[in-house]
Order: structure tokens, then C-alpha cells, then sequence
């Protein structure tokens, strides 16, 4: 770990005050990821704005909706009663994800922004697009089993790797952020960026912004949602596939659908061409099939993952299974 300055904020004006004077800035939230990667010396920052005391940490219901300040713990959320109740898909996501002394660290601000854990990112032995500029994709040729099908790039075919903002992409959440420039509102499918050129952006997000909450919506429906995980082992261990869904049922015919995909994709994968082909639809196996390939038609496998495409659709084929069954 190289040296770097620590400064505890206490508010917010303060700490977007300090990461917008400081381009090596970081604000640190439980520190679970970005500590993680300093000792990697994969992140350098010169100083670290520790957001702990910032009064952020309160989980809000409103009739419009819910606010989750971005302090709010993984585990906290998770069991909050109206996470439970409204947006069991959210609740499932979190508990599926790290563990239990992991989920009581970390924040909703920092699983936003958690990076890859490509090997190759993380060990600066390799080359790296997303570390180094122009550098190289070591992952392209290498052993790239647990990388993406969806959204990649010639530079980059590294997996998003948070369970939670997959049930935030189903959710239809928005993202409350502020900084230099004021406060945004910025919808969650358009928060973290395509790859492109530059794997290195992975969000909208600019030099010191802050994350302040999360808003999910009202949606009755959303009590009718559901988080679907597959890995190699059954705790502390990332998607190989994974879908967040939920279904608006009536009459026995599909009114609505949300579906997002994990493990599979470059940022937290909504997959709308899924959620087109369920509408107008009786919830039936054929529905879901057509479903799932409509939602991995793009896919672009690599030499070693080619199983996750079968894989993925698999997934989303049950997650819907038990969503159209829950009563
Ligand atoms: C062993 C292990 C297993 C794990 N398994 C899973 C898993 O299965 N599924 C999963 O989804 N995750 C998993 N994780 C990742 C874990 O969820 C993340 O490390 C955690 O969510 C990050 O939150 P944090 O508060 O600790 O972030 P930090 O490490 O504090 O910060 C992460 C990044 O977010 C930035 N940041 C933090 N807060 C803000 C804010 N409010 N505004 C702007 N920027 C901010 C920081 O500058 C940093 O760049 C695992 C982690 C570990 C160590």
C-alpha cells in the first residue's frame, strides 16, 4: 500500500469540497473494495475522505417510494421490512452477495461502484485496459471463464460484478447524487456506462461527485420480484449467472415485466428485449424460453464462457418459473 492522507468528513459540502481540489481523491465507505485494491496496488489514491460520519445512513418510505441514503449497510437494507415486503428482489440480491460481515461493512454507495474482479484487473502483473490505458487485454487471450457475454468491447470484456445493482435494474431505481456542480437525479440503467474506447469510465459519474441515495419507485407488482444467483460454491462467491425479475400478472396474462441480468455483462444488464417479448404473453414455459433467448440474442461469448450463454437463459427461464408463482 503506497501512503496516502485521511480526512473523516462530517459533511457532505466539505467532502465533494476536498475529491473536487484533489484528483487522487477517494471517498471510502466501508472500504470492503477499495482497500482491497490499494493493498493490490490497483488503486492509489493520495487521499482517502472517509464518509462515515456523514449523515446518510437512513433508509426513508415514502407513498412515492423508498430512499436509501447511501451510507445505508448492505445488511440493513436487506432486512429492512419494506425492502422485504416491496422489493423482495433487492433483499435476495443483497443476502446472495460476500458475507454476512462483509454485507455489515459495506454501503450502498460503494456496491455501486465495486470494480471487476477480472484477474487480470487485479493483478497488476497483466495488461489492462481498464488499469492501464491503451495498455492491453490480457483477459481476451487469457482464461476468461468467468467473463462477460454482454456488452463488451475490444477493449474489455470484464463483468460487473454486483449482485445488488441488478435488482436495482429491475427496480427501476435512480440514482441522487451531488457535487461541484449540484445535485443530479440520474435513472439507474444509465448510470454505469458501456464500455467503449475506455473501459476506465464505468459510470457518469465525475470528479467529486457524491452518491447520496438510491429511490426506488412504488410499483405493487415489484412485491412480485425475485433474485436468482448461480456460482461455483453456494457463499463468498460472484455470479457465473444471475436475474433479477419481477412480473405484473393479470387475468393470467403478463401486464408487465422487469428483467436484469448479472455475471454476464459488462454493467448491470436490463434486459428490455426479455421484458418485450414476456408482455401480452401467458406466463408459460414457451413465454419464458422465448424470454430468455430474446434476452441473450447478443451475446458474444468468449474462448472459455461460451457456457454462460445456456447458462443465463437457464437462470432466467427459473427466476421467472417461480416469479409466476409466487400467489
Ligand atoms: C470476499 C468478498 C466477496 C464479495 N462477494 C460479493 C458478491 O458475491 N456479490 C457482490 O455484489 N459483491 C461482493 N463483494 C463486494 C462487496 O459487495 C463490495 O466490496 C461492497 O459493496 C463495496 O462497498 P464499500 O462500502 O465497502 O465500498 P468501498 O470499498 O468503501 O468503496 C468502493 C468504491 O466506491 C466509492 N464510493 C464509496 N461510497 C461512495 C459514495 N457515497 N459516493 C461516491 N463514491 C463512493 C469509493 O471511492 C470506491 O471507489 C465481495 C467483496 C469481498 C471482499
Amino acid at each position: 500500500m503506497e501512503p496516502f492522507a485521511y480526512i473523516r468528513e462530517t459533511d457532505s459540502a466539505t467532502a465533494i469540497a476536498h475529491a473536487s481540489q484533489e484528483p487522487g481523491a477517494a471517498f471510502i465507505g466501508g472500504g470492503t473494495n477499495l482497500v482491497d485494491l490499494m493493498k493490490l496496488y490497483v488503486a492509489r489514491p493520495t487521499q482517502l475522505l472517509d464518509l462515515n460520519r456523514l449523515p446518510l445512513d437512513k433508509i426513508e418510505t415514502m407513498e412515492t417510494g423508498v430512499r436509501i441514503g447511501a451510507m445505508v449497510r448492505n445488511s440493513d437494507l436487506a432486512y429492512h421490512e419494506a425492502i422485504r415486503l416491496r422489493y423482495p428482489v433487492l433483499s435476495e440480491a443483497l443476502l446472495s452477495g460476500a458475507t454476512p460481515q462483509i454485507r455489515n461493512m459495506a454501503t450502498v454507495g460503494g456496491n455501486l461502484l465495486q470494480r471487476t474482479r477480472c484477474p487480470y484487473f487485479r493483478d497488476t502483473f497483466w495488461s489492462c485496459n481498464k488499469r492501464e490505458p491503451s495498455a492491453g487485454c490480457a483477459a481476451l487471450e487469457g482464461y476468461n471463464r468467468s467473463h462477460a457475454v454482454l456488452g463488451t468491447s475490444e477493449q474489455c470484456i470484464a463483468t460487473h460484478p454486483s449482485d445488488m445493482c441488478v435488482a436495482l435494474a429491475a427496480l427501476d431505481a435512480v440514482v441522487h447524487t451531488s457535487g461541484p456542480h449540484g445535485e443530479r437525479r440520474i435513472a439507474f440503467r444509465d448510470f454505469h456506462v458501456s464500455y467503449g474506447d475506455d473501459p476506465a469510465q464505468e459510470t457518469v459519474l465525475q470528479q467529486g461527485e457524491l452518491i447520496t441515495a438510491i429511490e426506488l419507485p412504488v410499483q405493487p407488482f415489484f412485491r412480485r420480484s425475485h433474485y436468482l444467483k448461480v456460482r461455483d460454491r453456494a457463499s463468498f462467491e460472484f455470479a457465473l449467472a444471475s436475474a433479477a425479475v419481477a412480473l405484473d400478472i393479470q387475468n393470467g396474462t403478463i401486464a408487465a415485466a422487469r428483467v436484469a441480468l448479472g455475471g454476464v455483462a459488462t454493467k448491470p444488464w436490463r434486459a428490455t428485449e426479455a421484458e418485450e417479448a414476456l408482455v401480452g404473453t401467458q406466463p408459460s414455459e414457451p413465454s419464458f424460453q422465448a424470454a430468455a433467448a430474446a434476452a441473450l440474442a447478443a451475446a458474444k461469448p468468449q474462448t472459455h464462457n461460451a457456457f454462460k450463454v445456456k447458462l443465463a437463459k437457464h437462470v432466467l427461464v427459473r427466476a421467472l418459473t417461480t416469479v409466476a408463482n409466487i400467489p
